[in-house]
C-alpha cells in the first residue's frame, strides 16, 4: 500500500486541514512555503495522467474550499502537481500541491 493510501486509512499520523468523503488535504511534511497543503483523493490514482474527469470535478470543489478554509481565497496561490519521473514525482498517488501564504517565486528549472 503506497503512503498516502496508509495516511488515508489513518495507519500514518497527518496534520490534516479538511477532509470530505474522497478527499483529504493535510499540511506537507516539509512545507516550501508558509502554507503547503497537500489535498488527495482518498482512492489510489498513481498521478494526474490516470485521474478521471469526474474525480477532478470533485477535488476542484475541494480544493476551492480549502483555499477558503486557509484563507488564501482572495490573496491567491500556487497549485501544482508532479506528473512522473521527470516533473518530479516523488509519491506516485495523485496529490496537488496547494502553497500560499505570502508572495510566491516562480522557479521552472
Ligand atoms: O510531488 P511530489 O511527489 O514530489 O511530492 C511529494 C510530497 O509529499 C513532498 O512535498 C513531501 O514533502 C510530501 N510528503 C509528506 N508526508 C509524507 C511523505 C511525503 O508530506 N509522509
Amino acid at each position: 500500500m503506497c503512503i498516502f493510501c496508509k495516511i488515508v486509512n489513518g495507519e500514518i499520523p497527518n496534520n490534516t486541514v479538511h477532509e470530505s468523503e474522497h478527499f483529504l488535504a493535510f499540511n506537507d511534511l516539509y512545507p516550501k512555503a508558509p502554507i503547503h497543503i497537500l489535498i488527495i483523493p482518498k482512492i489510489h490514482v498513481d498521478c494526474f495522467q490516470d485521474v478521471s474527469a469526474e474525480t477532478m470535478a470533485g477535488l476542484t470543489q475541494f480544493t476551492q474550499e480549502v483555499a477558503r478554509k486557509v484563507g488564501i481565497d482572495e490573496t491567491g496561490y500556487r497549485l501544482i502537481t508532479n506528473n512522473g519521473n521527470d516533473g518530479g514525482q516523488e509519491v506516485f498517488h495523485l496529490h496537488f500541491h496547494l502553497l500560499g501564504g505570502g508572495k510566491l517565486k516562480w522557479d521552472h528549472s
